[in-house]
């Protein structure tokens, strides 16, 4: 295990990226990062760690902040109830802790929106607490490592890692560990064709020796995906103004504005309608993935009703990037703002 310890942070001081929260003690710079990485590549999570921290260098300052602020900051991340548990648990810090992030992994666990692996980050990184990470590299590293075929979906599965993971972790330098752990799966243990010739763990790794890395880690469970059909209506009048509205329900997106929203059950009701639909302009399809929806959207610009719906705004087209909306519309707006204006 010791050379297992040694081995990983030996990689990780050679090969480490240089990354602006592996320099600091702060829990809540640590926090931050963690928040925006989940789910998200480090190129594209960089830009948004540096506009937080600009924006709010302190948790009190985005305790403070109005909820639509911060979606307006977070738009692009998507999984923007990552946003919002970031609000909550900065007003509890402020509210309950006195503006201290608690410094042990047990009172860590307690605040909203902070899980395990949160929890343990924020703990052994700014704390030193030996507490080990387990997230989606880890549980590729030591699935293939020690050969595991226990499905790291499964409960059972889940225990069996993290009981591995804290046995091997250097209770010494538990910071360092669980970075260079998870560097190494990010950069060299890939899910996919990974390197092994060049790899220092190849003489112990069980999996290379098995031939089993492509069936390492195992998952139990295969995410079951919806499709869902979409006709947003810009009701553009002649004046250039349009009508957005809030999504209230709970699901996907909510809090963001939207254009209003036609949902159909399948894709022939969506045609049928778009065919009989007066229009001045439909889009082509725009297709957005989220984990467990495929959603197929189209943008049809219509006359505008007569009278305002209450749960609806009119706004002048220009002002629509005043307000958090989802990735999907975003991407509409990127490609086809120019041709709404000209109608
Ligand atoms: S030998 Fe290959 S599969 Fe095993 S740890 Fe190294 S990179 Fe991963």
């Amino acid at each position: 295990m010791i050379q297992f310890q040694y081995i990983i942070i030996d990689w990780y001081h050679k090969n480490k990226r240089d990354l602006p929260w592996r320099t600091t003690k702060s829990a809540y710079v640590i926090w931050l990062s963690e928040v925006i990485l989940q789910q998200t590549r480090v190129e594209q999570g960089l830009p948004y760690f540096h506009k937080f921290l600009q924006n709010y260098p302190f948790v009190s300052e985005l305790a403070a902040a109005d909820e639509q602020e911060i979606l307006n900051d977070w738009q692009g991340l998507g999984y923007y109830n990552r946003a919002r548990n970031l609000h909550k648990t900065a007003k509890e810090v402020v509210e309950i802790y006195k503006g201290e992030f608690p410094s042990t992994y047990s009172e860590l666990l307690k605040l909203t929106g902070i899980g395990p692996y949160t929890a343990a980050a924020i703990a052994s990184f700014a704390f030193d607490e030996a507490k080990a990470v387990v997230d989606g590299n880890v549980y590729r590293v030591l699935s293939r490592v020690f050969d595991i075929e226990e499905a790291i979906d499964s409960t059972q599965g889940k225990k069996t890692f993290e009981l591995l993971a804290n046995e091997l972790i250097d209770k010494k330098n538990p910071a360092t560990y669980n970075q260079a752990i998870m560097e190494f799966g990010a950069l060299q243990c890939v899910p996919v064709n990974p390197d092994c010739a060049a790899c220092p763990l190849q003489f112990q790794c069980l999996a290379y020796q098995n031939k089993t890395i492509t069936q390492r880690p195992v998952k139990s469970k295969k995410t079951k995906v919806t499709p869902r059909y979409f006709v947003y209506l810009i009701e553009l009048s002649p004046s250039q103004t349009i009508r957005i509205e809030k999504r209230k329900e709970k699901g996907i997106w909510q809090h963001l504005y939207q254009f209003p929203l036609l949902e159909f059950t399948s894709i022939e009701e969506k045609q049928s309608y778009l065919a009989s639909l007066k229009s001045k302009f439909i889009s082509k399809e725009y297709k957005h993935i989220l984990s467990h929806q495929q959603l197929f959207a189209h943008f049809a610009v219509v006359e505008p009703s007569n009278k305002i719906p209450e749960n609806q705004l009119e706004i002048a087209l220009s002002e629509l990037s005043n307000f958090p909306i989802p990735r999907l519309i975003d991407k509409f707006w990127e490609e086809d703002s120019g041709l709404v204006e000209g109608l």
